[in-house]
């Protein structure tokens, strides 16, 4: 998944980033709240994890403007531990979900999971399409109930086109979902994951939509 971290404090931020990244996720981190709006502005992410208090603009109005624009992607909110008051607001304003700092990263990355899970119309904590099952959780995936070995890069792919099923992402929208910014983008790497897709689960998974993209059919 492609994750936005907005957190103004160096050490917290750091260690998100660091923790989400780990997980498998591309992870871009700004600091302030104009950052934030820009950011949010402009690349697709799958879930944003917004600070309350930051430089230049508020969560409240970071979450305001996403909203504004009709955006729909899920927002956890980080807040303090004695500002019910925000949390209220902040749940009022759109926001999906809050932690009260300080939190475990554990939790954090369940409830990113759930909330992309959640908006993506899935009931179940597993992703499945045909006899292919995806556990965002333990980053597995099984083909006709064997576990096959996936890359990092690779599994992203898979539940990119999961979670847009009956859509077509093009290849620049998967390469935004693989590289955070000032990650290297390498030319074909999207046409080898799908490739290697193909021979590992099963070649007719995903379809090629020539000049379009990419999809997996429902
Ligand atoms: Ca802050």
């Amino acid at each position: 998944m492609r994750i936005l971290v907005v957190e103004d404090d160096a050490l917290l931020g750091d260690a998100i980033q660091a923790g989400l990244k780990q997980s498998g996720n591309a992870v871009d981190w700004v600091r302030d709240g104009v950052l934030a709006d820009q950011a949010l502005s402009t690349e697709p992410y799958d879930a944003v994890v917004l600070d309350w208090g930051l430089p230049r603009l508020s969560g409240l109005e970071v979450l305001r403007r996403l909203r504004a624009r009709k955006t729909a992607t899920p927002v956890l909110i980080l807040t303090a531990r004695d500002t019910v008051e925000d949390r209220i607001q902040g749940l009022d304003g759109g926001a999906d979900d809050y932690l009260v700092k300080p939190f475990d990263m554990g939790e954090l990355s369940a409830r990113l999971r759930a909330l992309v899970r959640r908006s993506s119309g899935s009931v179940t904590p597993l992703l499945q399409v045909g006899e292919v099952v995806l556990d965002v959780a333990r980053h597995s995936v099984t083909f006709q109930g064997e576990l096959v070995d996936l890359s990092s890069r690779e599994f992203a792919v898979l539940h990119a086109l999961i979670l847009n099923v009956g859509k077509v992402l093009s290849r620049a929208q998967l390469e935004e979902k693989l590289y955070a910014w000032g990650e290297e983008v390498e030319s074909n790497t999207v046409e080898v994951h799908i490739h290697h897709l193909r021979r590992k689960l099963s070649p007719g998974l995903i379809a090629t939509i020539r000049g379009v993209g990419y999809m997996i059919r429902n």
